[in-house]
């Protein structure tokens, strides 16, 4: 598959699939097992999988339009994607010990029939995802684990999670160690349903292990490597993805706030709300250039990723905390110019500014981004 024909698959996708039901599934918090389908016969669950195991091996800048495609038709969807697509790439980096256990099953979402995601974030620390509070335990076979994830984004609708805990001998508390867990493994299940005020067809659960036992071939990093895998497999990735759904938030409310702007009428001055108000024009025009902005920004990062320099990695973290702001601005000022109607829902933009309040909170959170940033100019250590 090429880049174009990735583009296109997701434009049909997103409008036969996931356009029609984003605001019904988000209205009832209903996980589009559909969209997941619709996303596996196109081929896009295996976007960024090597073509050994039947992936397209495309890169950042298709899976960045990608993305951005889905997320402006239904933001739920796409970050089920975005996970997926993260689990994927720990899973295909798996370390010797493993490839061999591993390979019929990356070849099953090369195939466009296996979801995954990322079972990181713990109750007990919380957006620090970095410092799992979890510690897996040696036996004869491989490890046994006990965990509280807090939020798992597609829980109870994947095949594998990819979850992290301290390693068995781990000293640190960055010292974790990541496994592949099927969820058909005994111990494992959804604690509570998802209700959350935006993302709410993504199923962003809470799930528990309970003494799970995970063998050794399915231990996918070196002991204690958790930690490298997070930063260098996960975070660009993950960062440029969620940057990425914040722009597809933006052009949908962009969009529909032009339709409301031509559509809705003061009859009374024969005239459209754009056509009367200089006011709502030049809000519009101020959503415009913060998305094209954000979509400068995400070119840049997708140049950066491709041709990795000295400042990547402050890219990496500058454009996840640029991103969240943006959408929460841009989707607010949908809100305000789009008045009484969109406050009651009439409209789409009330779904758009509640998915994009997610981007700030998931981590790495807007905050933490910010104090890495700052750590990083003044030459402090970051953990
Ligand atoms: C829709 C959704 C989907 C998610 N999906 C997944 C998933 O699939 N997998 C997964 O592992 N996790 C997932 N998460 C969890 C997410 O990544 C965060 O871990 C979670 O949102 C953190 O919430 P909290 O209340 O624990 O934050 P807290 O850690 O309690 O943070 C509270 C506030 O403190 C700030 N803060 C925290 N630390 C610092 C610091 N060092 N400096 C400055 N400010 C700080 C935060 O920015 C925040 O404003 C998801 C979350 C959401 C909302």
């Amino acid at each position: 598959m090429t880049h174009d024909a990735a583009v296109l698959k997701a434009q049909k996708v997103a409008s036969d699939v996931l356009a029609p039901s984003a605001g019904q599934n988000d209205k009832l918090g209903r996980f589009s097992t559909e969209a997941v389908e619709a996303l596996g016969e196109s081929g896009l669950l295996g976007l960024t999988l090597p073509a050994d195991v039947g992936g397209s091996g495309l890169g950042p800048s298709t899976f960045a339009a990608v993305m951005a495609t889905l997320a402006e038709a239904d933001a739920s969807v796409a970050m089920v994607y975005l996970m997926h697509i993260l689990g994927a790439a720990t899973i295909s980096a798996a370390h010797s010990g493993a490839a061999e256990t591993v390979a019929p099953m990356l070849r099953e979402i090369g195939a466009g029939r296996h979801l995954s995601t990322l079972a990181f974030s713990e109750a007990g620390s919380r957006s620090h995802f970095w410092a799992p509070v979890s510690r897996a335990h040696r036996n004869a076979k491989g490890v046994h684990l006990s965990a509280r994830k807090s939020w798992v984004t597609s829980a109870g609708h994947v095949q594998s999670y990819v979850v992290s805990a301290l390693a068995p001998e781990g000293t640190g508390p960055t010292d974790s160690t990541l496994y592949l867990v099927p969820a058909e493994t005994r111990g494992l299940s959804v604690v509570a349903p998802w209700d959350g005020l935006g993302l709410r067809a993504n199923a962003s659960a809470p799930i528990a292990l309970e003494d799970c036992e995970i063998p050794s071939d399915l231990q996918l990093t070196d002991d204690g490597a958790g930690f490298q895998a997070m930063l260098n497999v996960v975070l660009p990735l993950f960062n440029l993805g969620t940057a990425s759904v914040a722009l597809g938030l933006c052009r949908a409310a962009v969009a529909g706030t032009v339709t409301h702007l031509k559509g809705a009428k003061f009859e009374h001055l024969g005239q459209s709300l754009g056509e009367s108000l200089p006011t709502l024009r030049a809000q519009l025009a101020t959503m415009q250039i913060d998305t094209d902005g954000l979509s400068a920004r995400i070119d840049n990062l997708v140049d950066q990723l491709e041709k990795p320099r000295e400042t990547t990695m402050l890219r990496v973290l500058e454009t996840k905390a640029a991103a969240g702001d943006i959408a929460i601005s841009v989707t607010s000022t949908a809100m305000r110019v789009c008045g009484g109607a969109a406050f009651s829902k009439h409209l789409n933009i009330e779904r758009l500014f509640r998915d994009a309040h997610a981007g700030a909170v998931m981590a790495p959170t807007g905050d933490v981004l910010r104090e890495f940033i700052g750590k990083s100019l003044l030459g402090i250590p970051l953990f």
